[in-house]
């Protein structure tokens, strides 16, 4: 592929270009997971060609393959690291399991889907991979659940071990950082805490938000978080919020926290979630003409705020027509989801439009008032409330309810949940206010 890249190349750009960076022979080292690594002269000529030809190149492959690889151009250099790195990892027992073993090694950025929704989210992730610990340190996503926050962070990891064998990823939940932090405390022994946690090239620390509260371990995360940042290392966070309305978690560590890049992940639009399940499809080698488009649109239009959900729906469509020995039909799936559908039915009555309305009829104020700028105190209530359900109940963030509200900005949200929060703990009107609107919506 590769000589016929270059021959088609050579007619495309001028004689001295070509004999200037092709005229010496280069080799394809390898091809592994849609790269292609080819070994050039020296950093110079890699530079070069990285920077004038790189598109041209990868274009051409297309052209003579049909092929989209991703060109890498490598030298000596990297060949004897690799080799090293594999000769040394490989057969390396004494290599701790978490450097490498706790990722789930479907979680890649092939099998990720990047839509609308997450589409700078996923470009930063994937620049972050190529070159940790350069481009955005610490790297913070969030979004809300299920929409691939865990997905995305771990293919970070997946991509650098696989770039570089040797590397030390240490995925790890903000839970398991707690509690390992406890038995370090149990039994006094720092040691091997501070071994598993700072002894690591990449940290992916995932929902941060769990952070909440816990003082000490907090402190302890802080002096983790600034050793490796100081080192260089990447540090990537998850959270189900930005990191400027994380609650209870101390100010020094959430403005570090804003110290690199913040990126965030919408639910998907219909398209990007027929496109993941088309994704699914092939990942359990199911042939896409069997599947007709309209069961994964009717599938898209059921399960449309939360990919876990979506793709266990899916999964069971599949169980259900393995077992039946059926085509995937919408009667079938009508069958096999009638549960889920109703869960799923449920779930949304209590989205944003539901609560306004039955919160303005609890207060008798009108749905067109509570989203008005108006300030009458009892509008300004009724609304405060409503924003405060709309968190409790639809998990949503602030800027998402912001916007649901006509547009509010995230703070104003923020304050009005925070104040009713405050309120409910001695007003007795309003906790039965609450717990009765709470009764109706479910
Ligand atoms: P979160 O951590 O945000 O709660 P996860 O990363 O666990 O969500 O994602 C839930 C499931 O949805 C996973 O199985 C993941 O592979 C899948 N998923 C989410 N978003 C995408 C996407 N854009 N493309 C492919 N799969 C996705
Ligand atoms: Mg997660």
């Amino acid at each position: 592929i590769w000589d016929d890249a270059i021959d088609r190349l050579k007619s495309n750009i001028s004689q001295q270009s070509f004999d200037m960076f092709f005229s010496t022979p280069k080799k394809v080292y390898k091809i592994k997971n849609n790269k292609m690594y080819v070994i050039v002269q020296n950093n110079h000529e890699q530079f070069m060609l990285d920077k004038f030809y790189l598109k041209e190149v990868v274009e051409m492959i297309a052209e003579v393959s049909g092929l989209n690889y991703d060109v890498k151009f490598i030298t000596a250099d990297y060949v004897k690291n690799d080799q090293q790195a594999f000769d040394l990892t490989k057969p390396d027992p004494n290599l701790p399991k978490y450097y490498r073993g706790n990722l789930n090694t479907t979680y890649t950025f092939d099998r990720f889907v990047a839509g609308k929704s997450n589409r700078l989210a996923y470009m930063i992730a994937l620049q972050v991979a190529e070159r940790p610990g350069e481009v955005a340190n610490p790297l913070y996503i969030f979004g809300g659940v299920g929409l691939g926050k865990t997905h995305l962070m771990q293919a970070i990891g997946n991509f650098i071990l696989d770039d570089n064998p040797s590397s030390r990823i240490l995925y790890c939940t903000s839970e398991k950082f707690i509690d390992d932090y406890r038995h370090a405390t149990l039994d006094n022994n720092f040691e091997s805490f501070k071994e598993k946690y700072r002894n690591i090239d990449v940290l992916l620390i995932d929902d941060i938000q769990f952070l909440s509260k816990k003082e000490q371990t907090q402190t302890e995360f802080f002096n983790t978080f600034n050793e490796l940042y100081n080192s260089n290392k990447q540090i990537v966070i998850t959270s189900d919020r930005p990191a400027s309305d994380l609650k209870d978690i101390m100010d020094r560590l959430t403005s570090r926290f804003e110290w690199g890049l913040q990126a965030d992940i919408q639910i998907p639009d219909t398209q990007t979630r027929i496109e993941i399940m088309k994704k699914k499809l092939a990942g359990e080698n199911i042939n896409l003409e069997e599947f007709p488009e309209e069961v994964l649109e009717f599938i898209a239009s059921k399960f449309n705020s939360n990919v876990r959900t979506l793709e266990g729906a899916l999964k069971r469509l599949i169980f259900y027509a393995t077992i039946n020995n059926s085509d995937f039909t919408i009667e079938l799936a009508n069958e096999a989801l009638r549960d889920l559908f109703r869960a799923e039915q449920k779930k949304s009555k209590v989205d944003v439009n539901n609560i306004i309305k039955e919160v303005g009829a609890y207060y008798d104020v009108s749905v067109a008032d509570i989203l008005s700028k108006k300030r009458k105190k009892n509008i300004a209530y009724a609304r405060q409330v409503a924003m405060f359900l709309t968190r409790e109940l639809t998990g949503s963030s602030f800027p998402k309810i912001g916007e649901a509200f006509s547009g509010r900005d995230h703070t104003t949200i923020m304050h009005g949940c925070e104040k009713i929060e405050k309120e409910l703990k001695d007003n007795t009107d309003l906790k039965k206010a609450i717990s009765d609107l709470k009764q109706t919506l479910s």
